[in-house]
């Protein structure tokens, strides 16, 4: 059942409601309802949540657990996330709008899978140990490095969410996370499972608020030592500027715009249906959506036909519905930003709308948008460089791998990028060539958590994933000692 209200969790407990807190309402974007009110922590609520995940962190009940202790949690956690799956599913479907099958089959269980990961990952991690100097032996140790700061996006709020409380916890951190003001009920159910899961109090809070208030209290608070950022560019760059006037530790994953380039000797089939699923699934808003698609010109007619059919085929309906598709987007503020592309696509004389560009006229309310493709004829129109977030894609056609490369790098952007193709030079060569973080080679979306993600350019700093968050969430302290007596140069006996 969704929550009348939701407020902070701090020390192991949920806020009282204050009445004179901010208040933000939670709408379902399907009907538009008001389903819940949020609110919003203060810098006073900030700070109190602060200083308890200092002392809790302080205290060692949770930083000096042996590594076992800690894999145990984290392990009882995603038993627990499984066991309420259906729960925080249909939360997080209740506030994104993202269909059901996608949410239970793919985010939640990520969720679950985002503390495995850390748990198995803790338990086999080792650091180096130089011992070339036959006189000592060196070592590194990883410490925690205290309090987290973790500020996430609405777009899959629970399996993005997760992957930076899991990384934080599993090296003996406390967090403090901001999930976006849109996206909070999903972290209901799943802050209530914490102590069952044999977490100290104290480990994992939660603040709630719009990023002015709640966010910026954070990146500015002194007992937070490492930021952990999701977002949008823009918001990027206010956090790294505000985190460095404290000299936090910081990543940001922010924005995309990646090129799916499909090569015309490619497997037209597959790269049809990953093209579908790169670009529609969680109603299109996704980083790693692959929303430029560049096309070879002797396939470009027929595929263009093919996914046009494809797109206006797709089940757009009630999120709840299991056969659902496409679901509404997040937000009146987001539909109407994606309309404001497509006015632009309709004004523009390089552009052609294929199909979509449009409410979804069925629905008398909730935010549905109708898939949308856009043939472009230059790479420098607005569509081809902003990052839109929703169900729209540009597709432009391309001669040769090297317009091709040229066409994917055109961007400022470098967060994932798609390649397919049959012929491994091209593969080769282009995986090489293109500025992303991260290339899928005949495959849409696959990501390995042992791996770094996260992106060149304005796509963000800094990686996470395995050896790369471990990197972000520990101190490393290098430890010299002696293997025998040796000469110290004796200061101060000059008689
Ligand atoms: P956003 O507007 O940048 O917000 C992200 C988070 O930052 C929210 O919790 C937001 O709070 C908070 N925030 C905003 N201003 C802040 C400030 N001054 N100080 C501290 N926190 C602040 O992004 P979004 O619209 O939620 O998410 C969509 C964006 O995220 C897209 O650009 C997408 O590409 C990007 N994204 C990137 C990745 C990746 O891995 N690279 C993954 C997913 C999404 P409020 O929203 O409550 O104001």
């Amino acid at each position: 059942m969704t929550p009348k209200i939701v407020t902070s969790f701090i020390g192991g407990e949920w806020v009282e409601p204050n009445e004179s807190s901010h208040k933000i309402k939670i709408i379902h974007p399907a009907d538009e309802q008001h389903i819940s009110t949020l609110y919003e922590a203060d810098t006073n609520e900030v700070s109190n949540a602060a200083e308890t995940a200092k002392k809790t962190f302080d205290s060692g009940v949770w930083s000096n657990a042996s590594v076992d202790d800690r894999k145990s949690v984290l392990l009882a956690i995603k038993d627990l996330i499984i066991e309420n799956k259906e729960e925080i599913a249909e939360q997080e479907v209740m506030n994104t709008g993202a269909p059901i099958a996608q949410a239970y089959g793919r985010q939640i269980p990520r969720s679950a899978m985002n503390f495995e990961f850390f748990a198995e990952f803790i338990s086999q991690a080792s650091s180096p140990v130089f011992d070339q100097n036959p006189d000592y032996i060196t070592y590194v140790r990883r410490e925690p490095i205290g309090v987290a700061g973790l500020i996430a996006p609405w777009n899959a709020p629970m399996a993005l969410a997760t992957m930076k409380i899991a990384g934080a916890i599993a090296f003996g951190n406390s967090c403090i996370l901001k999930p976006s003001e849109l996206t909070p009920l999903g972290f209901v159910p799943f802050m209530n499972l914490l102590k069952k899961a044999g977490l100290p109090d104290g480990v994992i809070n939660m603040v709630n608020g719009r990023g002015s208030v709640t966010g910026t209290a954070i990146t500015q608070n002194e007992n937070i030592d490492v930021i952990a950022f999701t977002g949008g560019t823009e918001t990027g760059r206010v956090i790294g500027a505000e985190s460095g006037k404290t000299l936090k530790k910081i990543v940001t994953e922010l924005g995309g715009k990646s090129a799916n380039i499909i090569f015309s000797d490619a497997d037209f089939e597959r790269a049809l249906d990953a093209a579908m699923v790169a670009i529609f699934s969680n109603n299109g808003q996704q980083c790693l959506a692959g929303s430029r698609i560049l096309v070879e010109k002797p396939i470009a007619k027929e595929f263009k036909k093919r996914m046009v059919e494809r797109a206006r085929n797709l089940i757009i309906g009630d999120p709840f519905d299991s056969k659902t598709e496409i679901g509404p987007l997040i937000s009146k503020e987001q539909i109407e930003k994606v309309m404001s592309f497509a006015q632009t696509a309709e004004e523009s004389d390089d552009t052609n709308i294929l199909c979509g560009g449009k409410r979804c006229e069925s629905f008398q309310k909730g935010y549905y948008f109708e898939p949308t493709i856009v043939e472009t004829k230059s790479n420098q129109n607005t569509v081809c460089q902003e990052e839109i977030f929703g169900p729209f894609a540009t597709i432009l056609e391309f001669d040769g791998i090297d317009e091709a490369i040229e066409l994917a790098n055109d961007s400022e952007f470098g967060l994932v990028s798609y390649i397919w193709s049959t012929d491994i030079r091209k593969i080769m060569r282009a995986q090489a060539e293109i500025r992303a973080g991260v290339v899928w080679v005949n495959t849409p979306l696959m990501r390995e958590l042992r791996a770094p993600f996260g992106g060149y350019k304005n796509s963000g700093i800094g990686r996470d994933g395995g050896e790369w968050s471990r990197n972000l969430f520990t101190e490393e302290k290098t430890v010299s000692i002696p293997l025998k007596d040796f000469p110290i140069t004796k200061l101060g006996e000059n008689d």
